[in-house]
């Protein structure tokens, strides 16, 4: 789950990352230019409207702009509000008490699944595109991965302040970027997230160091353990996807993807494999669903009812190997969900294998339903489903 720029802030806020003054969340024109009032009046000598959207590069595309007067403000709200920045619709705009800023750098912290651990990147070069940094000037980008192990009480402070000099920060605010990023790292540890990210991370005129801009995203699969992660989601802003939202609700294990073959499958393996499938067949598959070991009627109507949700959909692969679960309790569970989805256009490729299959795909002829077809091998249903999909 991704945060949107203020919503990060206030969370670095609490964790004693040093941020901008509050500002204020605003929907409407009147709003921006109201707010951009009182925060001059309160002493600011400039305003930042920002747009808040779940996409980096907001700057470029004109969606981050300063005012000195509230005329200013009111013109740039209407100029952002409204804006697409890379598909991303502008209902949401932050406008905050500008900084002055002398320097910007770089710093993150993310999980690095290749090295099983912690990455810090860190970078005296900062407000602009970190990947491009590093691949015409790799020496000013310090990368270090920490295991779990040796982050036991956190980040150790002489680790931080050893990234920090050697990313080249000016001596006078080594102290303090060396303070930051150790709340840095406690916030993405207590918080959950995969990601966090301050780009730019800046000096200010008077040395010390702010989050000028955020970027976090909180592991959803932590939410158990955050009463407020559901806070996050503000009414308003942009959802991450709808379906994976509803799939997360419904403890659905379902990521969206762009093609057109809906899968589903038992077990994580499984329909990776079947993922893969579908591309050596020259399909594209519409997204990633494992409807788990038991995959009873009650799961695979849902998991169904939610593949064909996606009205990319035009074929759907099943791909269930039966192991403590029987094929014939599959099949039923097959049949009797698309009973209870009533009509629907799209054809449903069943591959049932393992334990109990020939029963279970005797159950699946037996129904005789006009949109689903049995198949004997994975391949065979891949193929299939690939060819459903394109002259649907
Ligand atoms: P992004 O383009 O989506 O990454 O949005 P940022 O929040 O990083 O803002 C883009 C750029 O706008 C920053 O790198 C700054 O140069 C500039 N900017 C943002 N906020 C301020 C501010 O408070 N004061 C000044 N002077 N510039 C700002
Ligand atoms: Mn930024």
């Amino acid at each position: 789950m991704d945060l949107v720029e203020f919503q990060g802030k206030q969370l670095f806020a609490r964790n004693g990352v040093p941020v901008p003054p509050v500002g204020s969340v605003c929907r409407t024109v009147e709003e921006i230019t109201r707010a951009a009032e009182k925060h001059l009046a309160d002493g600011a000598s400039a305003v930042v409207v920002k747009a808040q959207v779940k996409t980096g590069g907001r700057g470029k595309a004109g969606g981050v702009k300063l005012a000195t007067t509230a005329d200013e403000a009111q013109e740039h709200a209407r100029s952002i509000l409204g804006l697409d920045i890379k598909g991303h619709v502008v209902s949401v705009v932050y406008v905050e008490p500008a900084s002055d800023i002398a320097e910007e750098y770089y710093l993150s912290v993310m999980h690095d699944r290749v090295n099983k651990g912690h990455l810090i990147i860190c970078s005296r070069e900062g407000g602009v595109d970190i990947e491009e940094v590093n691949r015409t000037n790799p020496d000013a980008v310090i990368k270090r991965t920490l295991t779990p192990a040796e982050t036991t009480d956190g980040l150790p402070v002489e680790v931080a302040r050893g990234i920090v000099t050697d990313a080249d920060l000016p001596a006078e605010v080594v102290d303090p970027a060396t303070d930051l990023l150790v709340n840095l790292f406690a916030a993405y540890r207590a918080e959950d997230a995969t990601l966090a990210e301050i780009n730019p991370l800046i000096r200010t005129t008077d040395d010390r160091v702010v989050a000028l801009d955020s970027k976090i995203s909180l592991d959803a699969s932590a939410a158990f353990r955050h009463d407020d992660y559901s806070d996050w989601r503000l009414a308003g802003l942009e959802a991450d996807d709808p379906l994976e939202a509803e799939a997360q609700e419904k403890g659905i294990q379902y990521v969206k993807l762009d093609g057109e073959v809906g899968v589903l499958g038992n077990g994580a393996g499984l329909v990776m494999a079947t993922l893969d499938v579908v591309a050596q067949n020259g399909g594209r598959a519409a997204n990633f669903l494992d409807v788990g070991g038991g995959a009873s009627a009650d799961a695979i109507t849902e998991s169904l009812a939610l593949v064909f949700k996606d009205p990319a959909v035009k074929s759907v692969f099943i791909n269930i190997f039966g192991g403590i679960t029987r094929g014939e309790e599959v099949a039923n569970g097959v049949v009797e969900a698309t009973q209870r989805l009533g009509d629907f256009p799209q054809k449903l490729v069943v591959r049932l294998d393992g334990t109990n299959a020939g029963e279970g795909r005797r159950i699946l002829e037996q129904a005789q339903h006009p949109n689903v077809i049995a198949a004997a091998t994975m391949q065979e249903a891949a193929a299939t489903a690939v060819d459903l999909a394109r002259s649907a």
